[in-house]
């Protein structure tokens, strides 16, 4: 039986609708068809600092076995649901993407395309001459911006191996969509986030004691609950107490918290929009700026660059303060291309790892004679004294231990401020990998949409 990769982006507006919903609807059409999936639903966000993205900048891919004679009426669904789905009037200037590959085995081009796009900025003519090398259907029309998602999250497959993460997303029912309040007992989240806490991850905001599984605007998600487990987020959708009706809800497995899109590049080869880790040194002292953001100048010896701690990411930003030059540390973000408000490149900081930091200084020789401290006699020629004029070129540096408030680690920002992709400090050395994916037996419940 072949295989099809279903590739969908686009099909929200910040007025309403979800690319996630729309592959609810897909998914409930090919279910009645008989098809076999042989994945979740994968949700696969991109470059988060893309500016032209609705919200998390995410992707949906359908992957399953279709009888042979059935394919035809597989692609006319897709084609169909989809022209319905942005048929409404708040999707008049949107450009939904819909691509399909059939193939069992991914072609290696387009997993490089995804990494671009996951990491770069990926222009739609590159992502189109890709898809037609390699054989994928585009079945919207080829000026669809949402294309770029669409063709190249079918790409993620193999770098899923290297680590996946899982999300249930549940749907309200069509009274609700557009109230703005999800009507869910926060206490309940808190409990059951305490009790899997071995797999369930950034449900929970403890810092600010604020349960984070809600969007806040018109789309028809009600939650999303995270975690490393299928069984266990299953577990857990019937532990929250949900005051509304839910619709529908699905496993989508995902790149979601896994950091996939840092990559580390030299501060010389920087690009606006690109994802990043920068192995640097410091080399200014932090500085406290207009709005709570703190910055800090960075070097890697192919150049400097401040680095931006914005005000949402609190700890982050008062472990920063703490920094001095010759701090040694890896900031991972995205850069800001030069504005009028910042007329250099910079980068965005969403995690930070102090690797060594400097705990001693050098302080000039105190005077043998009188005790003061002396003054450098110029290069190389020693030290002389500004009190009793003793001149020595014997003399030289005391080292002298420091205390430091801040220790060697790794640091993010609070939940509530996380990217999608950035992976909480709960996951590392729980990474999931391999590629042998056995779907639950209920990884789905469509009742009403
Ligand atoms: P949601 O999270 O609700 O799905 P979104 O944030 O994904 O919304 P979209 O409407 O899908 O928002 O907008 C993202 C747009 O950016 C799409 O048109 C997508 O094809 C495009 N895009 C995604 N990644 C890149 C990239 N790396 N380079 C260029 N364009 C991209």
């Amino acid at each position: 039986m072949p295989i099809i990769h279903i590739g969908l982006d686009s099909h929200d507006t910040p007025k309403g609708g979800c690319t996630t919903h729309f592959s609810i609807l897909l998914i409930k059409e090919l279910l009645k068809l008989g098809v076999e999936f042989i994945d979740y639903p994968n949700l696969i966000r991109l470059n988060p600092s893309i500016p032209w993205k609705t919200r998390g900048n995410g992707a949906v891919v359908l992957r399953l076995k279709v009888p042979e004679n059935k394919l035809a009426e597989v692609l006319d669904i897709a084609k169909n649901l989809s022209k319905e789905y942005t048929g409404k009037e708040y999707f008049k200037y949107r450009q939904p993407g819909l691509a399909v590959y059939i193939g069992k085995d991914i072609p290696h081009q387009l997993r490089v395309l995804y990494r671009k796009a996951l990491t770069d900025v990926v222009p739609l003519d590159v992502a189109l001459s890709i898809a037609s090398k390699v054989g994928v259907k585009i079945l919207v029309p080829k000026t669809h911006r949402g294309l770029v998602g669409a063709i190249s999250s079918i790409g993620a497959l193999q770098d899923l191996r290297e680590d996946y993460t899982f999300e249930l997303l549940a749907y309200r029912s069509r009274d609700y969509v557009g109230l703005r309040q999800r009507l869910i007992d926060k206490e309940s989240v808190k409990q059951v986030e305490l009790e899997y806490r071995d797999t369930l991850f950034n449900n929970y905001d403890f810092e600010f004691d604020e349960a984070v599984i809600t969007p806040h605007g018109p789309d028809p998600v009600l939650f999303g609950l995270r975690g490393n487990d299928p069984e266990v987020l299953v577990k857990a959708l019937s532990k929250i107490r949900v005051l509304e009706p839910i619709s529908a809800w699905c496993i989508f497995r995902s790149n979601q918290a896994t950091d996939a899109h840092l990559v580390y590049r030299r501060i010389s080869e920087l690009r606006p929009y690109q994802t990043c880790m920068v192995k640097a040194t410091v080399v200014s002292k932090p500085e406290a700026i207009k709005g709570g953001h703190v910055r800090l100048m960075i070097s890697d010896g192919s150049g400097k660059i401040y680095a931006y701690f914005y005000e949402p990411t609190s700890t982050l930003r008062k472990i920063t303060l703490k920094l001095i030059p010759g701090d040694q540390i890896i900031v991972g973000g995205s850069v800001r291309p030069p504005s009028r408000s910042h007329p250099y490149k910079s980068i965005n900081v969403e995690k930070l790892v102090i690797e060594k930091i400097v705990d001693t200084i050098l302080r000039n020789p105190k005077c043998p004679r009188c005790g003061k401290t002396m003054k450098s006699a110029g290069r190389n020629k020693g030290f002389k004294c500004p009190k009793c004029g003793y001149k020595s070129n014997m003399l030289s540096k005391i080292p002298i231990k420091i205390s430091r408030d801040v220790r060697p680690g790794i640091y993010t920002p609070p939940i509530r401020s996380m990217h999608h992709l950035s992976k909480p400090i709960s996951r590392i050395k729980h990474e999931n990998t391999g590629h042998r994916i056995k779907l639950i037996d209920k990884w789905c419940e469509i009742t009403s949409l």
